[in-house]
C-alpha cells in the first residue's frame, strides 16, 4: 500500500479546521474526515468566538465569515430563585474597528470554515466516520479505517480533532474516556425574536451584542451555569452541569434549563420568542490535569478531544483553534524538513503549546475543577442565597437600623458557613485562582 496524503484530519470542528486549513495553506496534501452530513452539522456552541485566534489563522476573516454580534456587555449574575445580583462591563471601546469576540452560529460558522479549508487545498469528506486507527507493526498509526467501502486512507500523520467524546482516541487507548466528572452536559435553545426586539431588550444598536452568564441556586447546588447569548435574530439560551452531578442527583438538565428560562430575571428576555432548535452536548471542564497524552508516533490530539478547555473563563472554541493551528504548524515544519512523524518529532506540538496561553491558562486554573466540585452545595447554593439576602438587606427600607441589617447579614454567613469555614472557603478559592 502507499501513502495516499500527507495528513489525514479527523473532525471539521474548531480545531480540525484550523489544523486543515493551516497545513493546506503551507502546501501539505490534507484529507478531512466529518462524520456530519457537513460540517458544523453535529456541532452545538454558546456562542462567542474569540477573534484573535481566527485572525492568526485566517487574517482577513471579517471579509465574509457568518458573524451574529461584536460584543459589547458582559453580564455576570449570581441567582437565587427569585432574584440575580449581577456584575455588568459594559463599554464603548469593544466598538473597535475589529472586535475581539462575537457571537457566532455553529451550524452557519463551521460551514464557512470548511468552504476555506476546501479553497486552501483540502480534501474534505463529510458523511464519512472514522472508525479506528491504522498502526503497523511497530504500533505507530499510519491512517485511518472509515465506514466507507474501500482500504485504509493511508497518511503520515493523523490528527484527532474528534470533539470531547473522542470515540477513535479512546478506542485506540491513546486517551480514557473523559471521567463524570470531568464533563459537563449542557443543553441548548436557540429563541428566535425580531432583531429590533432583541436590540430593544439589550440595549444593543446595530450589531452590537451581550453575553449572560449565571450561577446559582438554578443548578441546584451542582457545579453549573446558564448562559444567554444574543444573536442577530435569535437568542442561545442554555445550562450546562457537571455529569457527575447530574448523575448523582438525577436531575434532569431539561427541568434545569426550564428552571432558567422561567426565572424572573431571564422569562422576560425571552418572553414571546420562537424556540426553534434544541441541543446537547458535552463540555470537557476537568482542566490542566485531565489532559491526556497529546502526540505519539503518527498521531497528535487537538480541541476538545484533548480536553483544552478553559471552564472558570467558558473558553473552549479559541484553544480549539489555537491547538489545531500549532499542531499543523509542527506538522508543516516537520514535513519540509523532511523528518518523520514520530513521537519525538511531533512533541513540538506539545511543546509550542506550553509556550502559549493554552497551556499558560489552563495550569492557572489547575486546582479549580476539583475546588468547585467537592464544594459544589456551598459555592452553587449556599452563597448565592446568602449574597441575595445581603443585597436585599442593604436596599430595604424599612426603619430596620442599619447596623441590625448589617448584623443580620454577617450572622447569616456564620450561621451558614461558621466562621472557620467562610475563611477556608476564600483561602481555597484564592489559592485556585491564584
Ligand atoms: P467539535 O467542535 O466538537 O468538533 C468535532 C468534530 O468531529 C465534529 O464535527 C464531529 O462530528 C466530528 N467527529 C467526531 N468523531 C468523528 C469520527 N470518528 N469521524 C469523523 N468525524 C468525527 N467555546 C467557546 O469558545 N465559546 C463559547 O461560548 C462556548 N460555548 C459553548 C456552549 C455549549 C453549549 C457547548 C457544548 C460548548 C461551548 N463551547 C464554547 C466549547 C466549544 O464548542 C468547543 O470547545 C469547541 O467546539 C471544540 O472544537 P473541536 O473542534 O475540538 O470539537
Amino acid at each position: 500500500t502507499h501513502k495516499n496524503f500527507d495528513a489525514i484530519v479527523v473532525g471539521a470542528g474548531m480545531s480540525g479546521n484550523a489544523a486543515a486549513y493551516t497545513m493546506a495553506r503551507r502546501g501539505l496534501r490534507v484529507l478531512q474526515l466529518e462524520r456530519g452530513e457537513y460540517a458544523g452539522s453535529k456541532n452545538v456552541q454558546g456562542a462567542i468566538m474569540y477573534a484573535n485566534m481566527l485572525e492568526t489563522i485566517i487574517p482577513d476573516f471579517r471579509n465574509d465569515a457568518p458573524l451574529e454580534r461584536h460584543l459589547v456587555e458582559q453580564r455576570f449574575w449570581i441567582m437565587d430563585d427569585t432574584s440575580h445580583t449581577g456584575m455588568h462591563y459594559r463599554s464603548d471601546d469593544f466598538n473597535e474597528l475589529s472586535p475581539n469576540r462575537y457571537t457566532i452560529i455553529r451550524a452557519q460558522f463551521d460551514k464557512w470554515f470548511s468552504r476555506k479549508v476546501r479553497e486552501a487545498g483540502g480534501t474534505v469528506l463529510c458523511e464519512t466516520t472514522a472508525t479506528e486507527l491504522a498502526r503497523d507493526s511497530s504500533g505507530k498509526v499510519i491512517g485511518v479505517h472509515t465506514d466507507r467501502a474501500g482500504d485504509v486512507i493511508q497518511a503520515d500523520v493523523v490528527v484527532l480533532a474528534e470533539g470531547v467524546n473522542g470515540l477513535l482516541g479512546t478506542r485506540a487507548g491513546l486517551r480514557e474516556t473523559p471521567k463524570p466528572e470531568n464533563v459537563a452536559l449542557a443543553v441548548k435553545e436557540m429563541h428566535f425574536l425580531p432583531e429590533e426586539v432583541i436590540a430593544e431588550r439589550f440595549g444593543m444598536t446595530g450589531d452590537e451584542g451581550c453575553v449572560i452568564e449565571a450561577a446559582g441556586t438554578i443548578s441546584r447546588g451542582m457545579p453549573g451555569l446558564g448562559f444567554l447569548y444574543t444573536n442577530r435574530e435569535s437568542i442561545s439560551l442554555g445550562m450546562g452541569c457537571l455529569v457527575s452531578g447530574l448523575a448523582a442527583t438525577m436531575e434532569k438538565p431539561y427541568d434545569l434549563l426550564d428552571g432558567f428560562k422561567r426565572h424572573p430575571s431571564v422569562r422576560p428576555l425571552i418572553a414571546g420568542s420562537e424556540v426553534k432548535e434544541y441541543a446537547a452536548h458535552l463540555i470537557p471542564e476537568g482542566g490542566f490535569k485531565a489532559i491526556p497524552q497529546l502526540f505519539g508516533d503518527g498521531w497528535v490530539v487537538v480541541g476538545d478531544a484533548a480536553q483544552l478547555n478553559n471552564a472558570v473563563h467558558r473558553e473552549g472554541s479559541n484553544l480549539a483553534m489555537a491547538s489545531g493551528r500549532m499542531a499543523a504548524e509542527a506538522i508543516s515544519l516537520i514535513n519540509s524538513r523532511g523528518k518523520p512523524m514520530t513521537k519525538h518529532n511531533l512533541s513540538l506540538y506539545k511543546a509550542m503549546l506550553d509556550k502559549s496561553f493554552v497551556m499558560k491558562d489552563l495550569r492557572k486554573y489547575k486546582d479549580m475543577p476539583s475546588l468547585l466540585h467537592t464544594n459544589s452545595r456551598s459555592f452553587f447554593m449556599t452563597y448565592p442565597q446568602l449574597i441575595s439576602q445581603a443585597a436585599k438587606n442593604f436596599l430595604r427600607v424599612d426603619g430596620t437600623p442599619k447596623i441590625e441589617m448589617e448584623k443580620a447579614t454577617t450572622a447569616a454567613f456564620i450561621k451558614a458557613r461558621s466562621r472557620w469555614g467562610l475563611l477556608s472557603d476564600a483561602v481555597r478559592l484564592a489559592f485556585a485562582w491564584r
